[in-house]
This record gives C-alpha cells, structure tokens and sequence, in this order.
C-alpha cells in the first residue's frame, strides 16, 4: 500500500485485450470473476454494460419515467462548448472509492477529490484501484485546482500517483487533510513538490480561473475536518456534499453542519447537488456519535477485563472516543496499526485530538499494564489480512494474543463484500474465549455517511435544480435518486451517469450527452501504476483457478533432437505423484508432437510451443476437465 511508486507510464490498465480469455471452455473459472463483478473485463471493454443498460434496467420499465437518461454513450465525446459547464466523474460512480470529479468550463477545471479504491474479487496481487484521467491529457495547464474534501483514502489515495502527470496543480484542503496528504506523499518522495493551499476557515472564497469560485462548507463525517465544497459557476452553485452526515451532538471539538449555510447557497441558486450515494439505501438518521460514545462507554465501564476495540485507522472520531473513555475509567490505550498511530499523530499535533500525556502507551510497556487497565484500538475490523486485529486473532501478533475474557468491540461498519472475512474473523475471536460486540447488537457504531432523512434535509435546505447522486454503485445512486424525486425533483432534473458521462449546462439548461469518456481501471500494485494489463490480470486468476502445468524439454541446437526425456512441473494441478499416469502419458504426447515436427523451419519453435500449448491443454482438459496454464519452455545446448 504504502510503497513509493514507480515513474512508469500511467496508462489504462488494458485496452487492447479481447474481453475473455481465450479458453474454450464455456464455464472457465476464468469467466466468474469477470461477468460475476465485471471488473477486470471492465478495463478493456469501453462499451461494457451497454446490452445491460437499455431501458427497463433502472425504472421497471416505464417509458419516459426513467432517470434522465440511462442510455447507450459513445466513447468520442465533442469538446466542450466554450459557454457550457461540464460535470463528469473519473471515477467513484460505478463502485465505492477512487472518488473523483470533475468540474470544467471554458479553460477552467476544477477536480473535487482524488481517491483510491481497494480491489474486488478477481483482481489478485492488485493493491488498489485509482481514477482514470487520461481524458484530461493536455488539458493540464487548465487545472485550477484539486478541491480535497477530507482525508479518507477513498479521497486523497490516488494523489501520489496523479499528482505528478497532472503537473501538481495546487490542492486545497482543510489542515487535517493536509497532513495526512503530506504523511502519505512523504512515503512517495516528491513531498516538496507538494502545492497545497490548506483552507482554514470553512467560508472562505477562493478564486479558480475565470469562471469558479469555490467555496468549502463544513459538514460532520467521522473524520474530523469534513467539508463540502461550492463552487459558484456562471449558471449557479455546483455543490458537492463530500461524505457527510449531519450530527447535532458531535464530539468536540467538531461542531454541527450549520443548516443556515446550506439554506443561503440554496437562496442564491443552487445548480447541482451532488450528494453522497454510500448510506441512501438506509432509512433514518445516522445516530449521533455522542450516543456510540455513551454506549462504548458503558461498556468499557462494566468490563472488568481487556478492552480490544477493531476499526478504521482513519475514523480518528472513533480513537478520540475511546481515548476520552480511557481516561474516564482510568485506563491506558495502546494503539496497533501504523496508518492508524501516524494519523492520529498528525490530528494531535494540529489539535484536532485531546489526551493526556501518559493514556497512550508503547507495546513495551504492555507487559507493566494492568490487562483491565487497558483498551487497545487496532485496525483490521474489516478482516485485512495484515492488520493488527486478523493477527490476533490468528495468534500471529508479536505481543497481543487474545485472552479468554478479553472484550472484542467492532466499532465499523462491514464494507459491502467483506462480510465473510469478519464473520469468519469473529468465529475465531470466539472460539478463543473472548466476548465479541459489534454494530448489529449494540450501538458501537455509527457511519459517516447520510442516510435517507439526512439526504433529504439537504437537498430540501441547498434546493437544487439538478440532482447528481455519487459515491457508490448504481443500485446506491438509484436509492438516492429516489428520495430525491421523493422530496420533489422531477426525474428529468435527476443524472446517474456512468464513470464519464458528461452533464452538460448551458443558458437552456442541463443534460447527460450521449458521449463518455472511457474510464478504465488503473490499476496499482506494488511499485507499477497501470502496468498490470487485463492479461496479467487473466492470467492470476487463470493460475489461481487452476495451477499450472510446466513442460521442459531440452534440444540439441544443431539437430534439433531431443535430448532426455521432458521434464513435467505440476503446480497447483495435480500432485504428480498421484497423476503419474496422466504425466506419462503427457510426455509421451510431447515427445510425439516434437518427433513430428519439422525442425529444420523457421517457426519451428513457435509452432511446437503452440502445438503443445494446444494438444496438452486439450488432453489435461478432457482427462481432468481442469484447464492449467500450459507452459512449454524449450533450452537448446
Ligand atoms: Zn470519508
């Protein structure tokens, strides 16, 4: 995650590449992963989805009373008129993360957060996912600025990676952002090129080009320095709500959205909202995090044991609380997770956390504590693999190791797709004698973002003309653009666009154009960006569903003759000494194709590979209808 990134070409992930693999077999392994969630075929299908977007798919299939429109886009979009404000996202609408968008009139861009995504099933080794902004390619000069609205990963995590092919255009972002960008990008090097214009005070206006002003407006998440961001176009505000929620009684020192705000935007004429997507599909409010704080409280209080409480590293509303009940109930905290201890460093040295000198402890100074004495707050609620929490569990953990009594609290939410792993991850915590709370069964939790009644406080308070659910997959924008309608914006007024779609607005007002620009997945892992094509990605899962199946064979360069007999590596196959028949009599088939072939040619080699790459997956395919990945490997002496 954190290793410095590489100066390779930033490029989509495939392009070229035919959408499945070239196995014959109908029900390949290989095919799951990419109709089940589309994401690796994604990258190299630009008209993906088309067949499935066509009328009935969004609104049961009443005609004319679909969300504006949903309809098949071409890849080549015009460019913009020179009057005409365009909207249009490089990511964050078609999945939960690399959360991007884009603002752009005239020679005036302005991108609104730059974010990461983690990989789904069916991207193994992929560390994350980052927004595709090859469409902004010789525009550069035309960057304003990057409007950062708080500083989740899903925000800031493509900045290293983008930062530097958009030629560092200026980030503007409030002071807690700031530092965790800056901690992050320290880890990339190029911190000094680094132009951020930290924003201090929630109102201020800033100026971007000829035709923006942007203005931040503060709303509560569980990150402590959220804001929204306005900008004031020619044709009215453009709003983007960021990740929000609205708390009435959240923990200092964050303060309450101010409703009023929101209210005079709305009075002077509010454009497009674009609000948060994640929590739509649930009805109510979130609870205030003054109702998890008395519930973690109460809890702690009453356990006469070890505390271990699993969750993010950046919800510091979270750590804060904790922190806060620790010194109530006079106990120590020892906080495990590297991303987690440097963010809330940053957010004490800025002021945005307060403890006490001597509540957080060292791993050393476990030993000397007092197991009732003490809370550790770790990451890992989600199952990660190497967070601090799985290693516990697993009884990996260098120093903690879970203890029969020992409370687990899950203070998260489960993101959509880990389910099984913290299921999984909970069994074990029982299994090993410990209590296990977590959000279903008590209130130790409360999400950062809006849920139904909260979205359409906003939008009754900033009434837009336009509505634009983001963040999150389309069955979340759907629930979104419903509560909308609900509140009273017609269907014609509501966008759900794909990843590159434009929203056009000019003086006769706005819609979605029939072009897009293609967004693939850019895919990160370890030091390459981009570089791990669809076909690296086809051939994991290939070795992943299948094994491989190495033939080595040794010839004499002058004669061609084959020297030996060949030599068979099974790897995730079968256990050769349990196939030993099925080896045999694949050599013999080497041996036979080799004995035929015409030595003498030109593509003598080419074609013998070939020819075994055909011949022995199709004999392994009908012997054991498995498909391995058929390597023959030829040495000459
Ligand atoms: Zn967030």
């Amino acid at each position: 995650m954190n290793r410095p990134p590489a100066p390779a070409p930033l490029r989509p992930s495939s392009g070229q590449s035919k959408p499945q693999p070239s196995s014959t077999r109908p029900q390949s392994s290989l095919a799951r992963p990419q109709s089940g969630s589309a994401r690796p075929g994604k990258t190299s299908q630009p008209n993906r989805g088309q067949r499935n977007r066509g009328r009935g798919q969004h609104d049961h299939g009443r005609r004319g009373k679909r969300f504006n429109p949903i309809t098949q886009a071409s890849p080549v979009p015009l460019p913009p008129k020179p009057d005409a404000l365009r909207v249009y996202a490089l990511g964050g609408l078609e999945e939960v993360g690399r959360n991007c968008t884009v603002v752009e009139m005239g020679d005036d861009i302005v991108i609104i957060d730059m974010g990461l995504m983690f990989p789904e099933e069916g991207m193994p080794g992929i560390d994350y996912i980052i927004p595709d902004i090859s469409c902004l390619r010789g525009k550069e000069k035309n960057i304003r600025g990057v409007i950062i609205t708080h500083g989740h990963y899903d925000h800031i995590g493509a900045i290293p990676h983008l930062m530097p092919r958009l030629g560092w255009p200026v980030i503007y972002t409030a002071p807690l952002s700031a530092g965790i960008i800056r901690k992050r990008q320290e880890e990339y090097g190029n911190l000094q090129q680094l132009k951020i214009q930290v924003v201090k005070r929630a109102d201020e206006k800033i100026r971007l080009g000829k035709n923006f002003v942007f203005e931040p407006f503060h709303v509560n998440h569980n990150i402590t320095d959220a804001f929204g961001a306005a900008i004031h176009t020619p044709y009215g505000s453009v709003i983007a709500t960021g990740d929000f929620k609205f708390d009435l009684d959240p923990i200092p020192p964050d303060l309450p959205a101010d409703p009023m705000r929101l209210v005079a935007f709305g009075e002077r004429g509010v454009l497009l909202l674009m609000a948060d997507s994640t929590s739509a599909s649930l009805p109510g409010r979130q609870i205030s995090e003054s109702v998890v704080s008395e519930e973690l409280y109460g809890i702690v209080s009453k356990h006469n044991g070890r505390i271990i409480v699993g969750t993010f590293s950046s919800l510091l509303t979270r750590v804060q609380q904790l922190l806060s009940i620790a010194e109530k109930t006079n106990r120590k905290v020892l906080l495990l997770g590297r991303s987690m201890q440097s963010n809330v460093e940053i957010a004490h040295q800025l002021g945005y956390m307060k403890f006490r000198p001597g509540t957080i402890i060292d791993e050393e100074d476990l030993k000397r504590t007092d197991p009732s004495r003490l809370i550790i707050v770790c990451t890992g609620a989600q199952g990660e693999k190497n967070a601090a929490l799985m290693r516990i569990a697993n009884r990996e953990h260098r120093t903690v190791q879970i203890e029969e009594g020992d409370m687990i609290i899950f203070s998260s939410s489960v993101i959509p797709g880990n389910e099984r792993t913290v299921q999984s991850l909970k069994d074990t915590l029982i299994r090993q004698g410990a209590k296990v709370v977590h959000y279903a069964n008590m209130d130790v939790h409360a999400g950062g973002h809006a849920k139904q009644e909260e979205l359409k406080e906003m939008i009754k308070l900033t009434k837009p003309r336009y509505y634009v659910p983001v963040h999150g997959n389309l069955f979340l924008r759907y629930d979104n653009a419903n509560l909308a309608e609900e509140v009273g914006i017609t269907r014609q007024n509501i966008f759900l666009p794909d990843n590159g779609q434009i929203i056009e607005i000019d003086a006769n007002g706005g819609k979605l154009l029939p072009e897009k620009y293609p967004i693939e997945y850019i895919m990160v892992d370890g030091l390459g960006v981009g570089d791990v094509s669809h076909i690296v990605l086809r051939d994991r899962l290939q070795l992943a569903a299948d094994g491989m199946f190495v033939i080595i064979f040794t010839l004499e360069r002058d004669t061609g003759r084959l020297i030996g007999s060949p030599d068979i590596i099974s790897r995730g196959f079968v256990y050769i000494k349990e196939a030993r028949e099925l080896v045999e009599k694949a050599r013999a088939k080497v041996k036979k194709i080799l004995h035929d072939s015409d030595r003498r040619s030109p593509t003598f080699e080419e074609y013998t590979k070939n020819k075994i790459r055909d011949d022995i997956g199709q004999f392994l395919w009908s012997a054991t209808k498995r498909r391995p990945m058929v390597l023959p490997v030829i040495i000459e002496v």
